[in-house]
């Protein structure tokens, strides 16, 4: 055994005892090791193992080699050789090789490489862990749906959007991930928006846009994440994103975007985008309801394998409404909490471990901070407001301020009803009915709203 294989197991040792054998044997076990003359290699089988492996542990390997061989050497993460490349991807290099008449040895490493970039995805989100409940039900089975037959007309592009923390991206990667897993082959691509933007402005300085249509326009799968952010002024990625968007739908490549708004409201984007958008399907993720906020919650505490009270479950639900993202960060919180504290998890726990959240999320507001609110805002008087007026200029900004109270406080529609003027209940319902299908067309009342309820929450 020579020098740099010793050293490889004492390497391996090592992250056993830190990672377990499930990781060890599920990622590390397949590495091996290689000195050349100035640097010593760490080869991965494939660019799935590398990717993973650079992200979750390189870190660490790349210390630990460093320090073991106590040399000046480099030490670098890299996928095997071209030569020994694995059958699928030799398969898909030489059908590459076909369609391209070209075939001269540049081409072929420049296929290669196009093979081997990584799809960027994060393999922790599939479909399995994914908690499905009333707020998702439809888009999780759509993406299902787009993973048995990707590219389809009747879902292409697919268009996913809600709020923030609501699993989006999640779902998204999901879809990739399954769409890897069913077709390996596959050449798939998750990017967010902003990293688009980065490779544009990146190919304008080096006049090097062929090679950014070329690497785009080859994908099976593109996942655009976070799309909003290519509205704007930023005119030459929305026409390179253009160009790129309908040569993939032409060729019935699967095109996939998330947004925190729903298409037609994204401002400052081009319109021809807006209806190329719209072709495909739309689907939105809502806020989770209770019961999925502690089925969720269920199961982030079970792949952390702590055993967590439906009672505690129920409090910490019940308490943070926002967002999936919010809530995995509460359940972090009380996890340290009690580990720290070597107390069990109680809500008694719960409530002292997130007791900074709970101040922030307290100030509640009140019908009177909306209806003056709304009234500043829309420059009309409370006396109007709760008058039995219908002018549009007060009726329109009454439904607003009543679908606000709603949203924003825990009273019942006869209560809010109540506080209007001593309206029905079922005028308030009508006027949240009449507010949201207006928000999905209207953009300017959109923005006012979402506007009303930053300056309540303020
Ligand atoms: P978004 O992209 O909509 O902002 P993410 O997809 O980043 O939201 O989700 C935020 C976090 O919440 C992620 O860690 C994700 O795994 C988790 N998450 C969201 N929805 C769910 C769900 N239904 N089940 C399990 N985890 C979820
Ligand atoms: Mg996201």
């Amino acid at each position: 055994m020579t020098d740099i294989n010793i050293i490889w197991q004492q390497c391996l040792t090592l992250l056993i005892d830190q990672y377990g054998e499930l990781e060890y044997n599920t990622w590390l076990k397949s590495l091996s090791i290689k000195q050349d003359a100035d640097k010593i290699l760490v080869v991965a089988g494939n660019r799935i193992v590398e990717d993973f492996v650079k992200n979750k542990y390189w870190q660490r390997i790349h210390a630990i080699i460093t320090e073991l061989t106590n040399s000046e050497l480099s030490v670098e993460l890299t996928v095997i050789q071209p030569s020994k490349i694995n059958h699928e991807e030799q398969h898909a290099n030489k059908e590459a090789k076909t369609i391209n008449k070209k075939t001269s040895t540049k081409i072929d490493k420049e296929l290669l490489e196009t093979l081997q970039i990584a799809t960027k995805l994060n393999l922790n989100y599939t479909f399995d862990t994914l908690v499905r409940g009333n707020s998702n039900q439809l888009a999780y089975a759509i993406g299902m749906h787009v993973t048995q037959k990707p590219g389809h007309k009747s879902h292409n592009p697919l268009f996913i959007y809600g709020g923030v923390g609501l699993g989006k991206t999640h779902l998204m990667q999901a879809i990739g991930n399954e769409i890897h897993r069913i077709n390996p082959k596959a050449k798939i691509r998750y990017l967010h928006a902003n990293d688009y933007i980065q490779d544009v402005v990146k190919a304008s300085m080096r006049q090097g846009f062929d090679e950014l249509k070329k690497y785009y326009n080859g994908l099976d799968l593109l996942l655009m994440d976070d799309i909003q952010f290519i509205a704007g002024d930023k005119t030459k990625t929305q026409e390179e994103f253009f160009y790129t968007f309908n040569t993939l739908l032409d060729k019935n490549k699967q095109v996939i975007m998330t947004c925190d708004t729903y298409h037609k409201n994204i401002n400052n984007l081009n319109e021809r985008l807006i209806s190329r958008f719209a072709s495909g399907l739309t689907v939105e993720i809502q806020p989770p309801e209770l019961e999925m906020r502690v089925a969720i919650l269920k199961r982030k505490a079970e792949q952390n394998n702590i055993n967590l009270d439906d009672e505690v479950a129920f409090f910490i639900a019940q308490n943070i409404k926002s967002n999936v993202r919010e809530l995995e960060g509460a359940l972090n919180k009380v996890i340290y909490h009690a580990q720290f504290s070597h107390k069990r998890i109680t809500p008694a726990l719960a409530k002292e471990a997130l007791m900074d959240i709970f101040a922030l999320n307290s100030r509640a507001i009140s019908i009177d901070d909306i209806q003056k609110t709304v009234c500043d805002f829309y420059k009309i008087r409370i006396s109007d407001l709760l008058s039995t007026k219908r002018i549009q200029k007060i009726a329109r900004p009454r439904q607003i301020a009543m679908t606000l109270a709603k949203e924003l406080t825990d009273l019942s529609l006869p209560a809010i009803g109540l506080a209007f003027g001593g309206r029905d209940h079922t005028t308030v319902l009508h006027a949240r009915k009449t507010i949201t299908t207006l928000k999905l067309t209207n953009k300017e009342l959109e923005k006012e709203y979402n506007l009303l309820i930053q300056m309540l929450n303020n």
